[in-house]
């Protein structure tokens, strides 16, 4: 139908100037992550490791007593709340703390403890009583290198001789200046300039460098170009750490570009699966019979908290406003909203502040809100060209392991084209999605 080539128009246009904000989108999902996230992210598979030296022994600790920490920092872990190391990091602190300092690039998803790790690994490394720049970390944004300056703060807060300076834009120093700091962490332009031509502190006395989020780095025009200057800069025994949620064969060859003879681990992510769904279709002819739908299945929904996504904005608007009108409390998440402000609406719902949140599938992508178990996909997920994206519909429904608590998951139907793509959706999983007749309830409760 007319509408429906409109809204497919509009998905279009917003799925193209995410992809033209593609990199903007990548440090902004990253960030966002890092706003809303509490806790570890729990993994049960095997941390993957291989060994420059494949004949040393690989060592991995269940406690943060066993790396003989300062006391300082093993205080500063502990009262960061944690108990024991994260999975990456029985197997990281080891190789990152030996002696001699070892190179690694590791990779696991957001939110499993790299940067923790990392940041101990620095402050574990620089000697306080030395007034210079001993460890470098570039990040690939001035929001997410100041996250993980904060981390630095946070977990050094009992180590306070250890200093940290930003080298970010705006932060300009006076000619000729040298850094005191033992710390320094930034972007990789400004990072560049202060020990390229500006020599604000001597690059040869870097004992660790950290290249962070590698995977956000390349995707943006400049930055792989000029870590590489930097990392040139540095004297051949600076230990170098890179770290990547992801990682396909750019980042990869990158990673060997700024690290040589690396130790590699990984860890990969937990499988999602929907055994643990009850997936059911709602069958209607239009948006506003979607609509009514929602209605009648709200009370049940809303006993848990319930996260409702639409192909466009627009829609996502319009039924929030809807929702509202009936004098339901919902949040709007969209993608014209700042990151801050997206931060604050997941922060809300995830305080249990609305039960419902209204979202597009764009906007939602790679965010992860544990606490949902009820799904509704108010438009089902559709790719560019129309395809079911059996991705996105498994990692929005989808639970991992056997962390996964049992979950509902709603489709809207409202036309021969959605109905094939969920028959598509079935067929691909092949898993049973049920007919819901939501004037009779009774199967949901
Ligand atoms: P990543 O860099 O992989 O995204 P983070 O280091 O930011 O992961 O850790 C994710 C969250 O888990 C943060 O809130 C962090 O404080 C917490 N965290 C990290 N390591 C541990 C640990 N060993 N025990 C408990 N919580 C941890």
């Amino acid at each position: 139908s007319w509408a429906q080539a409109v809204d497919a128009q509009e998905a279009a246009a917003e799925s193209v100037s995410l992809n033209l904000r593609n990199t903007k989108d990548k440090a902004a999902q990253s960030l966002l992550n890092k706003l809303i996230r509490s806790n570890l992210v729990q993994n049960t598979n095997q941390v993957e490791v291989l060994q420059k030296d494949p004949n040393s022994p690989l060592y991995s600790v269940k406690s943060f007593e066993e790396l003989r920490l300062k006391p300082q920092l093993l205080q500063g872990v502990y009262g960061m709340g944690f108990n024991r190391p994260s999975k990456i990091q029985e197997t990281a602190l080891p190789m990152m703390l030996a002696e001699p300092p070892q190179n690694l690039i590791a990779q696991s998803q957001s939110g499993t403890g790299k940067t923790a790790a990392f940041v101990l690994a620095m402050l574990s490394h620089v000697d306080p009583n030395k007034k210079y720049p001993q460890c470098l970390c570039v990040s690939p944004t001035y929001e997410l290198a100041l996250q993980t300056g904060k981390v630095i703060e946070q977990m050094g807060s009992y180590y306070p001789e250890v200093r940290l300076m930003y080298a970010i834009r705006g932060n300009k120093l006076a000619r000729g200046m040298k850094l005191q700091e033992q710390i320094v962490i930034g972007t990789p332009g400004t990072m560049l300039d202060w020990c390229g031509k500006l020599r604000f502190f001597d690059p040869k006395k870097i004992k660790v460098f950290v290249l962070d989020e590698a995977d956000v780095m390349i995707a943006t025009q400049g930055h792989q170009d000029q870590s590489i200057r930097i990392q040139r800069l540095l004297p051949p025994t600076c230990q170098m750490l890179l770290f990547s949620a992801t990682f396909e064969e750019s980042v990869w060859n990158f990673a060997q570009r700024i690290v040589p003879d690396p130790n590699i681990i990984k860890l990969k992510r937990e499988e999602e699966t929907l055994d643990t769904i009850k997936q059911y279709y709602v069958l209607c002819n239009s948006k506003e019979e979607k609509f009514q739908a929602l209605c009648n299945i709200y009370g049940a929904i809303t006993i848990a908290q319930a996260m409702i996504f639409c192909h466009t904005r627009k829609t996502a608007g319009w039924l929030a406003g809807e929702l509202s009108r009936e004098g339901h409390q919902v949040a709007l998440l969209s993608g014209e909203m700042q990151v801050e402000q997206r931060a604050a609406v997941i922060e809300r719902f995830r305080d249990g502040k609305e039960k419902v949140l209204v979202t597009t599938n764009v906007c939602a992508r790679g965010i992860d809100v544990e606490q949902v178990s009820v799904v509704i996909n108010f438009d089902l997920p559709v790719d560019k060209d129309g395809n079911p994206d059996n991705e996105t519909y498994l990692h929005r429904i989808g639970r991992t392991g056997r962390f996964g608590k049992r979950g509902l998951a709603i489709n809207m139907v409202d036309s021969r084209m959605s109905m094939n793509i969920l028959n598509r959706i079935q067929e691909h999983f092949s898993k049973k999605i049920e007919k819901l007749d939501t004037d009779d309830l009774d199967e949901i409760e």
